[in-house]
Parts: structure tokens; C-alpha cells; sequence
């Protein structure tokens, strides 16, 4: 017995086709892996990695720009197993984030790496590079030029900027962040989360998705949790660890995923959304956003949400 569920961001989309037939190849991907009895660590480490490569979403290949138009990527993964984790955040050029935040977690003796540091670690570990022009995509450009555009009006009006930042205009900024949870046949749970975080983004800002604990958590015997949002919000809520929290007191797996966004709502009027699955094998998930791409699998088949 195995279930999958990965996640391509919180938001309103334009071109729901193009997602869905991209969530759907990569959840069939990770489902025959699973089939064929791959571990639940070595699958979301898959499906995050082919997330990232489509430019349709927003980690790796696609991310969203930064203000000095760069793609700056945060990743996470943690083994319920243990409860080993790895993370790396601001870092620039490595193809796949979440191979790296895994060889962080399995190669070093820390958990979280940042910036250069972390590329110096990518470098001596033979991590894939790629050129800044692999990651930018025209679609991002024209997005980052928007922003900016909007910037300046809105330093005109400094004190509403994080109150517009944190409104309306999240979803304008069609968060594109991508996870993958699972549980295996041993009962293992494995959580990843890889994202460009938010678009103009500056002074090395860091969101949840590298945050374990707030963008993503596993605990054996407890549940799996990635999360998509506005990751200040989900920061100053530990989220993805409160949602397991919710598990581990009692909550079904779809209670507990409901709990957390009204708590994220009620305490910081936070927006986005969240997968998780129990030690149960029960998967869910929660949003308060127009939409969670998202896609389900197990030995029965699979199912992709466009909302
Ligand atoms: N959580 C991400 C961040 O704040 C953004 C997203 O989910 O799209 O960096």
C-alpha cells in the first residue's frame, strides 16, 4: 500500500489544460514508481525534481524573478523516518533544489545551507549547474516588469506595501510553488517543497517552502504536510508543523488540513494552501485560495485538481 499527493501552488491559473496535463504525467511518474516499491523519501525527491523542470510552475527551471531579475530557489525535504531533514535557500543556479536540499540532508552535518555557502556545497558535491538563462523564462520577465511597475507606485505609498503584498495581490502573483508528500508500503512519510518564492522579491528573502516545520514537516507515526502560500504567513504559524500537530492530537487527516488554514485565516489573515497525509494512509488537503493544483495517486489510480 503507497499514497502520493503532490501540489503545483496555491492560486488562480490561466491555462488549466497545460497544468493539468503536466500534474497528471508527473503523479504517473511517481505512482509507478511507487508500484514498483520505491520508497516514499525517494519519490517525492523524483516528482519535485520533474516539477521543477516544467517552467509552468514556480521552483527551479520557471521560477519567479527576483528584483535584480534573478531566480534565487528555496527547497526543503524531510524523512519521517528519523525525522532527517535538509534544506537550502537562496541559492542560484543548481538545477534541482531538491536534489540538493537532499544531499544536504544526507551528505552533511546540518540541516539548512544558505546562499553561497550552499553553492560552494552543490559545487564540491557534483550538483547539476545550469546558466541564470536555463531558469528565466519570458513569461517570468514580463511578470517581474509588472511588479516593479507596481512597486513604484506602491513606494509612493510605503506604508500600505506589505498590506497590498500580503492582499489581493497574492493571487495576481499566481503562487506556483511545488511539493510532494508520500507514505510507503513500510509506513514511512517523506515530505519536499521547492519554490522561486515570491516575484520582486529583495534583501535576500527567505519564505516557508525551506522552512522545515513551516513549508514542510514528516513525522513517522504522525502525518506528512508541503504548503503553498504566502510564506511569511505560513512562517509566523509554523504551519505544516501545526497541521501534523492537529494529527498527532487526534484530527483526521482532512480535519487537521482544515484546522491549520483556519488557523493560518484566523491568526494572521494568511492565504494558501496545503497536502498532507496521515500514518494512516489517509491524504487531504485544505486552501483558502481560488485553487490548489494538485494531484493524488495510490494502487488504485490517480486524480488531478485544478482547484
Ligand atoms: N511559499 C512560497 C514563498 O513564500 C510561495 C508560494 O507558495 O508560491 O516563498
Amino acid at each position: 500500500m503507497f499514497k502520493l499527493m503532490i501540489h503545483g501552488g496555491a492560486g488562480a491559473i490561466l491555462d488549466p489544460q497545460r497544468y493539468e496535463d503536466s500534474l497528471r504525467a508527473i503523479i504517473t511518474s511517481g505512482r509507478e514508481m511507487m508500484l514498483s516499491g520505491a520508497s516514499a523519501l525517494d519519490t517525492v525527491t523524483h516528482c519535485v525534481t520533474l516539477l521543477e523542470d516544467d517552467p509552468l510552475f514556480n521552483a527551479g527551471h520557471g521560477g519567479v524573478l527576483t528584483h535584480d531579475g534573478v531566480v534565487e530557489c528555496d527547497a526543503s525535504i524531510m524523512r519521517g523516518d528519523g525525522m532527517d531533514a535538509g534544506a537550502i535557500a537562496g541559492v542560484k543556479g543548481v538545477k534541482n533544489p531538491i536534489k540538493l536540499a537532499r544531499r544536504v540532508m544526507e551528505d552533511s552535518k546540518f540541516v539548512f545551507l544558505i546562499g553561497s555557502g550552499a553553492e560552494e556545497f552543490a559545487r564540491e558535491h557534483g550538483a547539476e549547474f545550469e546558466d541564470m538563462s536555463y531558469f528565466i523564462t519570458p513569461d517570468r520577465v514580463k511578470q517581474l516588469e509588472q511588479a516593479l511597475k507596481d512597486d513604484k507606485t506602491t513606494l509612493d505609498h510605503a506604508e500600505d506595501m506589505d498590506k497590498d503584498d500580503m492582499g489581493s495581490g497574492v493571487e495576481e502573483k499566481k503562487l506556483g510553488t511545488v511539493g510532494a508528500i508520500a507514505i510507503d508500503s513500510n509506513g514511512n512519510l517523506a515530505a519536499a517543497t521547492s519554490t522561486g518564492g515570491i516575484v520582486n522579491k529583495r534583501y535576500g528573502r527567505v519564505g516557508d517552502s525551506s522552512v522545515v516545520g513551516a513549508g514542510t514537516f514528516a513525522e513517522d507515526g504522525v502525518a506528512a504536510v508541503s504548503c503553498t502560500g504566502y510564506g511569511e504567513q505560513f512562517l509566523r504559524t509554523a504551519l505544516a508543523g501545526t497541521a501534523a500537530s492537529f494529527v498527532r492530537a487526534g484530527s483526521s487527516a482532512q480535519e487537521a488540513a482544515d484546522k491549520a488554514i483556519r488557523y493560518l485565516e484566523e491568526k494572521v489573515d494568511g492565504l494558501g494552501g496545503l497536502i498532507l497525509i496521515d500514518k494512516d494512509y489517509n491524504m487531504a488537503r485544505s486552501y483558502n485560495t481560488p485553487g490548489l493544483l494538485s494531484a493524488k495517486a495510490d494502487d488504485q489510480g490517480v486524480k488531478v485538481y485544478i482547484k
